[in-house]
């Protein structure tokens, strides 16, 4: 066994034993299963081409314009074909009711009638206009053709995240967005000295930020900021912010140790995202698993 199917099964036997102690994510993980094990295996496997050496404007950068603003993490000649080929069968596995949506979508691509890299050349300008247009052009619901888009801005981001901590590393980052993707956060994690880190929900890159202030609108203060618990877990909280009415999964550390993923971490958590949602709030960032 190479060390990446080694990962690929230490990561079935995480979502196996999710499902084990957690019986209330059976049904997102079954549906994602097969998605995260693909983007889990592209990010560890593909090797892109690295960027140009490049230093932020460090200016600009501690006044909150992260790396996406200023230099374009996706490439022309980044693998856009073996993502589509590998993800879109794996969202089809989970996900049959997409399943034909899903098939255009692929012969739209195949066919070349669009090409994946025009949607992430203007990536940083939200290109929700041309997501709008390929969705009708392949006949598909555009939360199909979004489904299949965030996972590959995902793989790319992920794997550029990665090269640009060294980069940003050192630099002060006071937002309560990604420093190299602008996402919002899908997960906090407390360590063991209370110290807050925020885990982005589309690069996995992680920040620190203060514990008393709202990541979404940046509001400090006691009165309407809220960490709210479950009985008999500890361990496991959601800040929630009345002023914005945002909310936010949070975890202690010591749930956190050997082979912590955030996304499997951010889906154990779904049953605070329906409560927070039955009580009229939105989540920080909108996942997959926590849109009801
Ligand atoms: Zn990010
Ligand atoms: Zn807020």
């Amino acid at each position: 066994m190479n060390s990446g199917e080694g990962r690929a099964s230490a990561l079935e036997e995480a979502m196996e034993d999710l499902i084990e102690k957690k019986s209330y994510c059976t049904d997102v993980i079954r549906a994602f299963r097969a998605a995260i094990i693909a983007r889990n295996r592209l990010v560890e496997r593909l090797e892109l081409d690295r960027m140009e050496p490049w230093k932020p404007d460090e200016i600009k950068f501690r006044g909150g314009l992260p790396i996406i603003r200023q230099h374009g993490l996706f490439l022309e000649k980044d693998p856009w074909k073996e993502i589509a080929d590998a993800m879109i069968p794996a969202l089809q596995e989970g996900l049959p009711h997409l399943r034909n949506d899903l098939e255009r979508l692929r012969t739209c691509l195949d066919n070349g009638s669009i090409d994946l890299f025009d949607y992430f050349k203007a990536y940083a300008d939200e290109p929700e206009t041309l997501l709008g247009q390929w969705a009708a052009l392949c006949d598909a619901d555009p939360l199909s053709v979004g489904l299949f888009l965030n996972d590959a801005a995902r793989i790319i981001l992920a794997i550029r995240a990665k090269e640009m901590a060294p980069v940003i590393e050192g630099l002060l980052w006071e937002k309560g967005y990604c420093p190299v993707c602008s996402a919002f956060p899908m997960l906090s994690v407390i360590g063991d000295k209370g110290q807050r880190r925020l885990h982005c929900s589309l690069c996995g890159h992680e920040w620190r930020f203060k514990r008393t202030l709202c990541p979404f609108c940046e509001y400090e203060g006691q009165a309407g900021m809220t960490y709210f618990y479950v009985e008999n877990e500890k361990n496991e909280s959601v800040f929630a912010c009345e002023r914005c009415g945002r909310y936010l999964p949070t975890i202690n550390v010591a749930d956190a140790l050997t082979g912590f993923n955030s996304d499997l971490a951010a889906i154990g958590l779904i049953h605070l995202d329906f409560i927070m949602q039955e009580q009229g709030f939105q989540p920080m960032a909108p996942c997959v698993w926590n849109r009801f």
